[in-house]
């Protein structure tokens, strides 16, 4: 497989901030950019509507094998199609959000994607990927490789906030804290592994974050 001359991967947790900063970190470098969390959505959205339960799982590895998954990796229009019709803003829903890691925690189908990822990063030249497994498992040989934390309070803050109104406070803290613990079997989000930069956003804003995370790439690659 072709290598692209840069690769950087952020993992973290809802509401760590990831998104935003993977987005603006790619945009600054005139890098592409991979959410891969839209991808497991995207299985997840795909079982929902062929009525395939998280609980079979031989066929939910069927589906992330035959899933018909274009997406397009530009940072400012990050978009999702599923045989064809755009489904980015479907997969943002509370009904998705809430049965997304169920068909997550299927290894085999983890697997299946991971390959999946692996495919399209080969493919560029400059990437930005980001998720919860993307420092260990997907490309555990990027060249800047870092885990974005923050305490729960922040990031449960920045959930309401993102969603402007449409959920409280007490929803939204019961989802994010619901969807870690489940999370948490499939990957570890919570530890840096050897080798990976921990940046802590609690205290600092996304600029800085954006800033610290460029600081980590090498001269020669900025
Ligand atoms: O990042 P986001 O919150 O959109 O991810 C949605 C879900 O996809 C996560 O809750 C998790 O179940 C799964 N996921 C994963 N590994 C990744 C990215 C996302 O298991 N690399």
């Amino acid at each position: 497989m072709p290598r692209p001359d840069l690769v950087i991967a952020v993992d973290g947790p809802s509401g760590s901030g990831k998104s935003s900063t993977s987005r603006d970190v790619a945009r600054r470098l005139g890098a592409d950019y991979l959410d891969t969390g839209s991808m497991y959505r995207a299985l997840a959205w795909w079982c929902n509507a062929h009525q395939i339960g998280a609980d079979d799982a031989q066929a939910v590895v069927t589906a992330a094998e035959e899933l018909p998954l274009q997406v397009e990796t530009d940072p400012t229009r990050f978009r999702v199609r599923l045989d064809g019709r755009d489904v980015t803003a479907e997969l943002h829903t509370p009904q998705i959000s809430g049965i997304v890691s169920g068909y997550a925690a299927i290894r085999p189908a983890r697997n299946v994607l991971t390959e999946r990822m692996r495919a399209i990063i080969a493919d560029r030249r400059r990437i930005v990927v980001e998720g919860r497994d993307i420092t260990t498992a997907v490309a555990p040989d990027a060249d800047v490789r870092v885990l974005l934390q923050a305490d729960p309070q922040r990031r449960i803050a920045r959930r309401v906030r993102q969603l402007n109104g449409a959920a409280d406070e007490q929803t939204v803290a019961t989802q994010v804290v619901g969807r870690d613990a489940a999370d948490a079997a499939s990957s570890d989000f919570e530890t840096p592994a050897e080798g990976v930069t921990l940046i802590d956003s609690s205290q600092i804003d996304l600029n800085t974050v954006i800033g610290l995370v460029i600081d980590l790439v090498p001269q020669s690659l900025r």
